[in-house]
């Protein structure tokens, strides 16, 4: 079914395919039609602790004697295979997490990116000398963690698995990867890829299963130096307690409410496909999704109406049909959105997009839904919907925007519309977010671009040079010569 992988139900641990030590699999979903796609392994504590053991072998052994230049050559090579195996990693992203195919290349590509970005800043990441006393000469080294544990959520499974796995390979860890159970197969087709290219045994090691067994075992086990976790603020505090327990650092990223804010001097021609699209691409199952557009006074109807035109012509259907959205993860996501879409009093439907006739009956489809006149404190203003659904917000002025953009317990992207380059600064500087963006929205994703939370949004940066920063800890050498 998968060329990429003639097996999808084994782990891969050790740079061998095998079944998990208590052979158990559990089904994988097509979201498009709720019919079993294939099975997968159910990977357990056993399973973990191998994978765990694995990779310090490999970090004490081969993987860890590779030079950064060395390290950087082989992810560039696992870039190349990834790019070679673009519509094959997209097509299984598509049936596996119910993701439109232009938006699952868009995933494979960026994976590929991550591996070209991290290969080429293997070799320039580097420590400092520092002036000190007289008789001195002091150095820091970056050295790597050692064993990194990665869990990783369903909603882009090759982006996080490039910024996670990429930086964390490129700055010498050994990594322990746990996919989710909901979408697992290209963590499974990145590992045999990754094989492919000569990564040495145990240098990267995939244990699918559930969160509350494979999971919660890789959390909690004391041979993990370092913890990366995507998902759920609930299972975010699980993780950084487990990690308190023996004392690791981790890096959290756990989603946001993420608003636009659109000023009364903004270019709307420009502003509406953003504020569109950053609602409902992948379903609006994306944690730094924009939930919220907030809108001066003066513009509002304009912006809503403009918006809600968009929304009519937004179709909703089957993955592989590669229309603007396709179907949640699961029939259980579905309902997660559904309570939040029979929590709407006070708020007026300004418009919903449409669920295509052929669409499965038994697919997780719900139409994206626009919501106009909402109050900031309104429960579809304040919580994660992980939906297509967004809502808007009338302002008044810059400090009524502050108040509202910042007025959640999330801080993860913001972005605000306006040809006032005084205003452009302040808003830039007042946001409480990991990310502000001024006239655009995500900046198209940049691998470049440093990207993480403030309050329950997380914390610890992931992307760019920060995440190489956060993989590694320093060492001061201080030597004494007289
Ligand atoms: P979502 O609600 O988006 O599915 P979760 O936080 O539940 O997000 O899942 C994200 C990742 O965390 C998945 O890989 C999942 O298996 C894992 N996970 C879930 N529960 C636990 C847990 N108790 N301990 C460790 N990992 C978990």
């Amino acid at each position: 079914m998968f060329d990429l992988l003639p097996r999808t139900d084994h782990c891969f641990i050790n740079g061998v395919w095998g079944p998990s030590e208590n052979g158990d699999v559990l089904a994988s979903l097509n979201p498009s039609t709720g019919e079993t796609l294939c099975d997968f392994a159910r990977g357990g504590a056993s399973d973990i602790d191998r994978a765990v053991s694995t990779a310090r072998t490999a970090f004490d052994g081969d993987w860890g004697k590779y030079t950064a230049a060395e390290r950087g050559r082989l992810l560039a090579r696992i870039g190349q295979l990834v790019i070679e195996n673009v519509d094959h990693l997209a097509r299984m992203e598509a049936l596996d997490v119910g993701k439109p195919l232009t938006q699952a290349r868009a995933d494979a590509v960026a994976l590929a990116r991550y591996m070209e970005f991290y290969g080429g800043a293997a070799d320039k990441l580097h420590g400092e000398t520092i002036p000190y006393l007289d008789g001195y000469t002091v150095y820091t080294l970056r050295e790597p963690h050692g064993v990194t544990g990665h869990i990783i959520p369903w909603n882009y499974p090759m982006q996080i698995i490039g910024r996670s796995i990429g930086a964390a390979l490129a700055t010498g860890n050994a990594c322990v990867l746990k996919p989710a159970e909901e979408a697992c197969l290209t963590a499974l087709a990145f590992a045999e890829l990754a094989h492919q290219a000569g990564l040495p045994p145990g240098a990267l090691n995939v244990v699918p299963g559930l969160g509350e067994e494979a999971g919660a075992a890789l959390s909690v086990h004391q041979g993990i130096d370092h913890i990366s976790f995507t998902g759920s603020v609930a299972v975010g505090k699980l993780i950084q307690k487990a990690a308190a327990d023996h004392v690791v650092p981790v890096t959290l990223e756990l989603g946001g409410k993420s608003p636009q804010v659109v000023f009364d001097d903004a270019d709307l021609d420009a502003a509406l496909p953003f504020l569109v699209n950053a609602g409902i691409q992948n379903a609006g199952q994306t944690c730094s999704a924009s939930s919220r557009i907030l809108v001066q006074a003066s513009r509002y109807d304009e912006v809503v109406s403009a918006m809600a035109k968009r929304y009519g012509a937004l179709r909703t259907g089957p993955a592989l049909d590669d229309l603007e959205v396709g179907p949640l993860v699961s029939a259980t996501q579905k309902s997660l959105v559904e309570r939040f879409l029979s929590q709407t009093d006070g708020l007026d439907i300004a418009a919903t997009g449409s669920i295509v006739e052929n669409a499965p009956k038994g697919g997780a489809y719900v139409a994206p839904t626009l919501f106009a006149g909402c109050t900031p404190d309104h429960v579809l203003a304040q919580d994660e919907i992980f939906g297509p659904v967004q809502v808007v917000i009338p302002i008044e002025d810059e400090a009524d925007a502050i108040q509202i953009a910042n007025g959640t317990d999330y801080g993860l992207v913001a972005s605000c519309w306006t040809k006032d380059g005084a205003r452009q600064m302040r808003m830039a500087k007042a946001l409480r977010a990991g990310q502000v963006f001024l006239n655009n929205y995500g900046a198209g994703g940049g691998v470049e671009l440093p990207f993480g939370g403030r309050g329950l949004s997380g914390h610890g940066r992931e992307k760019g040079f920060e995440a190489m920063y956060g993989f590694t800890v320093v060492k001061t050498v201080a030597a004494l010569h007289g």
